[in-house]
């Protein structure tokens, strides 16, 4: 037979239904045909543009279903790639499939990760285009195994070009390292980044790896001193206690079970947890080698690892005056001070009051018990958010290109922040509810979520089809980002006017200026103006957005607080004295001195976003849309409503119609004669003329309709890949 066993099995079908005559007997035809037919059938299509039905969403899911059945986790939607997690290892990234893919435009293998990988390789080395991949989907849709898996595949693919060797190790051994740093175990995923990732790969004129880039964006510092339910907090803490050697824990002074700590107490974790944490510190200590993070360093980064977790368990007392103190003996305040090298007593009394400047007097204040733990967990959180940024830092001198040749250009990819309370609309206001001023770590998510949306609704914009975001999202951004008519501000605005207002801005009377401003705002529901229904689920600090997928209550409880970021000055200098050179280093750069507020949380991170969106859109994307098939990380289960909201948030469906509005595939001249010379005695076996002049000869005698393609400057596009999958066959049977 003329076809590859990788061939998708609407191909077999083509060809034995092309080939019957020539080659079987009839009786034994039907019955190939038949079963190619059922599987066929069984198997759905692997571009969403052949749907018969390419309108209903319950067409394009039944075919995912189908697909997903049968392990095949990947379909396109013409270039873009459609992939459902499948929970379980399955044999498709063997090097014998990698091969498949070097060189192969889209349809003439089944869709794969590596496709689109390869696509970005080849438009990088050869049509010299930058490129970047986007990758989206919820949290523990597999977005970080995607990008992992572009990483390696792009590995594999330059593996026969010289030197470099180095980079590409050290290029894949970051993930296992941020990773341990920045990801936990949460209720919807195990492996869960808890930031933002883009990283850009760095390639010499040869096309070869010569070096990387990482930018980070918002890790979430809350899960630093508390978890939800069923939840841990990041990896490294709990590898550390069940990996550390005897040596290295005796010298961080740390027990070796994470219950004692208070920042690791929630979870208990099982026996086969903890060998796994310890196998995987074993690997994050590897990494760090390839990386070349010397032992020295090491040492540091654990130190600072450790004095978190002692921190977490420091006490304070109630002294007669109703302030709070820190015993002297209290070994948790001491073993931190040993650890960051800062002086003991200093520790105990940053921790216990706070120093403030004001008309050129300096007064210090003790503070209370209620002020001390917020003074003590804020301090652990900036030292490990700080850590964490550090640590990308060391990464990014690690990858960077040791020669920087003027040709090199870059493929980007970016695992977009998984979201893990997104649009589940009713789920979403049951949860506030159930929390409602209780759980501030609840309410912080949510400023944080105000944030990612506009973060992935940024990130469509910014690229060539923008056509795929509906209005309602973008409106509804504009409340959230920009400025919404005239005398109306948009909400972050409104929040940085009041956290540098001086005087006392509370989260409340943001509420009260945000209700002010953007009343009668399509988008926007304030608690005091909502209808009866809402009314009953919008609480006094509430306020309510209507998002792309839904109505969204948000909690205002610690909004200023949050966006103002601030660690109390004292502690600051504190700790820019550390004798630790890493924990001196983080919290250096704080310009203690500067008498200019500094930005707020979320203007920072929108300055960081604008810079990313710049990055992005002088860059060829293509995307990769990851969806979660259930909510209990199981293999084989697929939950049809759980899809269908995902098809819905993703925009699939608008996506699909886009597509098929338009032209589905292109290809230059020059690639397509190259492929299917042989199928018009006018190109084969010799063609001398203008590429082409080639391409018009061929669609000549593969007659192609009028209304089918068209012919462009450089390329040939194709309405229907249909056309195109008979063009296909054809070359598949010469
Ligand atoms: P996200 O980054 O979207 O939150 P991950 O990429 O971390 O999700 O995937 C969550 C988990 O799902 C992974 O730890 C892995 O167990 C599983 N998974 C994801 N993609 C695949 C895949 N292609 N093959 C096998 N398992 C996968
Ligand atoms: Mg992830």
């Amino acid at each position: 037979m003329g076809f590859s066993e990788a061939k998708d099995y609407g191909l077999l079908f083509r060809i034995l239904k092309q080939r019957s005559e020539r080659l079987l007997r009839p009786e034994s035809v039907q019955g190939v045909m038949e079963h190619a037919l059922q599987h066929r059938e069984r198997v759905g299509v692997q571009d969403f543009v052949l749907l018969e039905d390419f309108r209903s969403e319950a067409a394009f899911i039944d075919n995912l279903r189908k697909r997903f059945h049968e392990n095949i986790i990947y379909t396109y939607i013409g270039n873009v790639l459609i992939s459902v997690n499948p929970y379980k290892n399955l044999p498709i990234y063997t090097e014998e499939k990698t091969t498949l893919y070097y060189k192969k435009a889209f349809f003439e293998a089944p869709p794969h990760v590596f496709a689109i990988a390869d696509n970005a390789y080849r438009s990088l080395v050869y049509e010299h285009r930058e490129q970047c991949i986007l990758i989206s989907g919820e949290s523990g849709s597999g977005k970080t195994e995607a990008s992992k898996k572009v990483l390696e595949y792009i590995a594999a693919r330059t593996k026969h070009l010289r030197k470099v060797e180095t980079v590409k190790d050290k290029l894949l051994q970051s993930n296992p390292l941020l990773e341990a740093f920045g990801n936990a175990k949460t209720n919807r995923n195990d492996n869960s980044s808890r930031f933002g990732k883009y990283m850009d790969i760095q390639f010499n004129y040869e096309g070869s790896p010569e070096g990387g880039h990482i930018l980070n964006y918002l890790l979430e510092k809350s899960r630093v001193i508390s978890q939800m339910s069923g939840e841990r907090n990041y990896h490294i803490f709990y590898q550390l206690i069940a990996g550390g050697d005897a040596e290295l824990m005796k010298h961080l002074r740390l027990q070796s079970r994470p219950e004692v700590y208070k920042y690791t107490t929630d979870l208990v974790t099982p026996a086969s947890q903890k060998l796994n944490d310890a196998e995987q510190f074993r690997t994050v200590r590897s990494a760090m080698k390839v990386i070349e993070i010397g032992e020295d360093e090491q040492k540091e980064i654990f130190e600072i690892v450790a004095s978190v977790l002692h921190l977490g368990n420091v006490k304070f007392v109630q002294n007669d005056k109703g302030y709070a103190e820190i015993l002297s003996h209290d070994t948790n305040s001491t073993n931190v001070a040993e650890l960051l090298k800062v002086n003991s007593s200093k520790l105990r009394e940053a921790l216990t009051s706070r120093t403030i400047e004001a008309r050129g007097d300096v007064v210090t204040t003790p503070l209370d018990f209620e002020q001390a733990q917020y003074a003590r967990d804020a301090l652990a959180k900036a030292i490990y958010d700080k850590h964490f940024s550090w640590l990308v830092s060391r990464l990014n001198s690690s990858l960077a290109p040791k020669q920087k040749d003027s040709r090199d250009s870059v493929i980007g990819i970016l695992d977009i922040y998984g979201f893990e309370i997104f649009p589940k609309n009713s789920d979403f206001l049951q949860a506030t509810n159930g929390v409602k001023g209780k759980n501030i770590e609840k309410s912080r998510d949510i400023l944080k979520w105000l944030i990612v949306e506009h973060f992935v609704t940024e990130l469509v914009r910014a690229s060539t089809i923008a056509v795929l975001i509906s209005a309602a999202k973008q409106h509804c951004c504009n409340a959230v980002f920009r400025s919404v008519g005239r005398g109306c501000r948009c909400i972050i605005s409104i929040l940085d006017d009041e956290c540098l207002r001086p005087g006392d801005a509370t989260d409340l009377s943001f509420l009260e200026k945000l209700s002010q401003r953007l009343d009668g705002h399509a988008h926007f529901k304030s608690h005091q103006k909502v209808d009866s229904k809402t009314q009953k689920i919008m609480g006094r600090d509430e306020f309510c957005l209507v998002h792309y997928a839904g109505e969204v209550t948000y909690n205002v409880n610690t909004f200023i607080e949050k966006n103002n970021d601030l660690l109390f000055r004292d502690l600051q200098s504190l700790m820019a004295s550390s004798g630790n050179k890493i924990a001196g280093i983080c919290f250096k750069d704080l310009n203690l001195a500067s008498k200019k507020r500094p930005e707020t949380a979320i203007t920072q991170f929108k300055n960081s976003l604008n810079e990313l969106i710049k990055i992005l859109s002088s860059k060829e994307p293509s995307y990769i849309r990851c969806i979660k098939p259930n909510d209990f990380k199981a293999p084989m289960s697929f939950d049809d409503k759980l899809v269908s909201h995902q098809v819905k948030y993703l925009g699939l469906m608008e996506n699909l119609r886009v597509r098929r509005a338009g032209f589905a595939y292109r290809r230059t001249y020059e690639a397509f004669l190259e492929r299917y010379k042989c199928l018009s005695p006018n190109t084969w076996p010799n063609f001398r003329g203008p590429a082409r002049q080639g391409v018009q000869y061929l669609v000549e005698s593969l007659k192609y309709e009028k209304e089918e393609y068209r012919m462009g400057n450089t390329k040939i596009f194709i309405r229907f890949p249909k056309t195109l999958f008979d063009t296909e066959d054809a070359y598949q049977l010469k």
